[in-house]
């Protein structure tokens, strides 16, 4: 059922009258509207004739439309990079478009996305479905429930200053050195949010990188813990590209997909920095699983989001029921090329649902990206066995090529043997 309002969604036929209002009762796969039977808001009913399955107009497409007549407004004033997808992929990331596509159709074309599919497949009992490129069955807790975790999380970190203070303890268990810890606590700032948290970094050397996350009035839980973990690969990132570079002019990183990708790489060291000891091999090999089925997800989704600004170009003067035909027409295309011959079925058009193409212009592609990188950090640190120091010797490094930030770090390019390496041996160890 929330497929069929998904794909409602992306072809706007959810009828307008059903939108945020209680009174009438929608049927998502018939599209039928009536009158709600539950009806206590001591206001009128509505009148049957009122009722009419009007679709919602094509608004979805207008914002996307408009979002693109006002990026390309600069192209002019950008000769070297004179369209916003140019600028997206060889100004903000230093990566070509055309590199990008090749990688995330290597992960979509290897025999290892039929494979982890039989599998999910074998583990459902039963055909696959097109949401199923949502699976989460492969995510474990490992022994502890989230109530048990939140449990543990609010004693250890009451307030923010907790989480502060604990730092060095925290940092030691991730395998920094008492004396780096230190320096990190000391250019980290933890700060309350009203939101789930994030990641602020210092606007100039010597300022603190803030750490902002949320604390309830019993103490921290474990899904802000999670988080604060992920924002706290930030901030260590943060801190060594902004003082430890040999320039001031290389702070930073490649682009967001390597900020994000240390981040996630962090948060997946969380349990252990609670010392609830490290995942077991089974859970591990889980665990790249799901990380490479999420990546073979996104990666069609950023294909879609390419392929959606190749067309807007291609006819900038579409009206948005011509660019949401077009849209649902390349969500079709990229499924059947891609997921229909994994997934058996044919046509879906879930793939253009998420709302970050309509309003984050192009910003899909760093998620793929940042689990490749991930993938391909975290196996140089599972090989040297030194998260401190590898953190460290990578990320001041700087805002370099990506490829030779990569090299650097790794010794190889940016790419994505490394996340079909491991998923090729958590396949096996599965299987075993
Ligand atoms: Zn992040």
């Amino acid at each position: 059922m929330i497929q069929r309002v998904m794909e409602r969604i992306v072809d706007q036929t959810i009828p307008q009258v059903v939108i945020n209002n209680p009174r009438v009762d929608w049927s998502p796969a018939g599209n039928e509207v009536k009158p709600s039977p539950v009806n206590d808001l001591n206001t009128p009913a509505q009148a049957g004739a009122d009722i009419t399955t009007a679709r919602e107009p094509d608004t979805r497409y207008a914002r996307l439309l408009a979002i693109f007549h006002a990026e390309r407004l600069a192209d002019p004033y950008s000769p070297a990079a004179s369209t916003f997808i140019t600028r997206r992929f060889e100004l903000d990331r230093q990566m070509s478009e055309a590199r990008v596509q090749a990688m995330l159709e290597q992960g979509l074309s290897s025999p290892q996305f039929t494979a982890v599919a039989r599998l999910i497949e074998k583990r459902l009992g039963r055909p696959l479905e097109p949401f199923d490129i949502w699976y989460n069955g492969f995510r474990s807790r490992g022994a502890y429930s989230e109530a048990q975790l939140d449990e543990i999380v609010r004693k250890r970190y009451p307030t923010a200053a907790a989480y502060h203070t604990g730092l060095p303890e925290i940092l030691a268990k991730l395998g920094f050195s008492p004396e780096r810890a230190a320096y990190l606590q000391a250019h980290i700032e933890v700060e309350p949010s009203r939101g789930p948290g994030h990641a602020m970094p210092p606007g100039m050397s010597g300022q603190p990188a803030r750490l902002r996350t949320r604390v309830g009035p019993e103490g921290m839980d474990y899904k802000s813990f999670n988080i604060a973990v992920h924002e706290m690969g930030h901030n260590i990132e943060q801190t060594f590209s902004m003082n430890l570079v040999d320039h001031h002019l290389l702070a930073g990183v490649p682009n967001n997909a390597f900020t994000e990708a240390l981040a996630m790489m962090t948060q997946g060291h969380d349990l252990e920095v609670l010392g609830l000891a490290k995942p077991d091999a089974a859970s591990a090999a889980l665990a790249t699983l799901d990380t490479f089925w999420a990546t073979a997800e996104i990666s069609g989704v950023a294909l879609v989001d390419m392929g959606v600004w190749h067309w807007m170009y291609d006819h900038p003067e579409a009206t948005p029921a011509e660019l949401k035909v077009a849209t649902l027409g390349i969500a079709r295309e990229v499924w059947n090329r891609h997921y229909a011959p994994v997934i058996h079925q044919r046509d879906a058009t879930l793939l253009a649902i998420y709302s970050h193409m309509i309003s984050d212009m192009l910003y899909l592609p760093d998620y793929p990206i940042g689990h490749l990188i991930s993938f391909q950090i975290e196996e140089q640190i599972r090989k040297t066995d030194d998260f401190g120091g590898e953190y460290e010797r990578m990320t001041k490094f700087g805002n370099v090529a990506p490829d030779l930030w990569m090299k650097n770090a790794t010794g190889k390019p940016v790419g994505a043997e490394a996340l079909l390496a491991a998923t090729q041996r958590a396949l096996s160890a599965v299987a075993k």
